[in-house]
């Protein structure tokens, strides 16, 4: 087994739901600039995100959904040319470019692809630098800067397309996994533990709706040790009985106490340290089997910062 993947490609960025909006083609610059900067990309083995197929995708998501966003895509395109407009809006956070199609099956994509690499041991691990995000997207539902569940597909793909018995996803953004939550929930496969601000977007997951969902609702500027008490206490435990072949991590870093989309005060010391608490866990019950998404994260300093301090312990450099 040999090193850490990172998957990304050139059709997320090309993703972008207008001037000024957080979510932006800038981030994956950042992320790549920081890497480069302090050394860590050439510890890493870059690979391209293929395009998931669309009945991967129905892993995780109705066909109408799939369709929908598909159906709006070709028609925001076919609309530009008689001088439409250039997005197709889906909610006040969240619209499609003529490029977000290919960037959605470019993010779903790189995770199964990882998923791929992980399991057969060509890869210890990956991190997927993709956007748009993931993990507010429902089952049939598109919303909060989020159209397909990367994280959800690929650990459902993981089950049905490789023969796991039992996963883990576990989920550091700000802003509660609602997405994820409702594709997984119910799935004693899957176990989902997670910690986000609350009462705060998208105001949901005070109560996790199922047995497999650990929820850690924290309020406002509740800080890392604290964080770090709460998983030692509440979601390792759980982890440890799942005993999880394999890891997916939600990598959202909006937690970090510098991003204003969120009032957490996650450093990334924390980042490093949850990261390493993971990896524990992979290591004794999945072979070391990892794979993480970029979900939040949108102070682009602190994103390159709390990215690399992540990649640092997957890569362990
Ligand atoms: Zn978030």
């Amino acid at each position: 087994m040999s090193g850490t993947g990172y998957y990304t490609h050139a059709d997320c960025r090309r993703h972008e739901m207008g001037e000024d909006h957080p979510e932006c083609p800038e981030r994956l610059d950042a992320i790549e600039d920081r890497l480069i900067a302090s050394g860590l990309d050439v510890a890493l083995t870059r690979m391209q995100a293929p395009q998931a197929s669309l009945d991967e995708l129905e892993l995780g998501h109705e066909r109408r959904h799939i369709a929908a966003l598909r159906g709006m895509s070709a028609t925001l395109a076919e609309d530009q040319l008689a001088g439409g407009p250039r997005y197709a809006v889906i909610d006040p956070d969240t619209s499609m470019n003529t490029a977000t199609w290919d960037a959605i099956l470019r993010g779903a994509g790189a995770a199964m692809a990882a998923t791929d690499a992980v399991i057969a041991g060509e890869l210890q691990n990956a991190f997927c630098a993709v956007r748009p995000p993931g993990h507010h997207a429902m089952r049939d539902k598109a919303m909060g800067f989020c159209f397909i569940n990367n994280v959800a597909v690929a650990a459902k793909y993981a089950l049905e397309r490789h023969g796991l018995k039992r996963v883990a996803i576990a989920d550091f953004d700000v802003h509660h996994g609602n997405g994820t939550e409702d594709i997984v929930a119910g799935d004693k496969r899957i176990l989902m533990v997670s910690f986000f601000q609350h009462p705060f977007y998208p105001y949901s997951g005070e109560h996790g709706s199922a047995d497999n969902m650990v929820n850690i609702p924290v309020p406002a500027y509740t800080r890392g040790m604290e964080i770090r008490e709460m998983v030692e206490m509440l979601w390792l435990p759980r982890l440890e009985a799942h005993r999880p072949e394999m890891v997916f991590i939600s990598a959202g870093f909006d937690s970090h106490r510098e991003d204003d989309m969120g009032q957490l005060g996650l450093v990334e010391s924390d980042y490093a340290w949850i990261t390493g608490k993971l990896m524990d866990v992979a290591r004794k019950h999945g072979k070391g089997r990892i794979v993480s998404c970029l979900e939040g994260g949108y102070n682009l300093s602190a994103l390159g910062r709390s990215v690399e301090a992540h990649l640092r312990v997957l890569a362990d450099v």
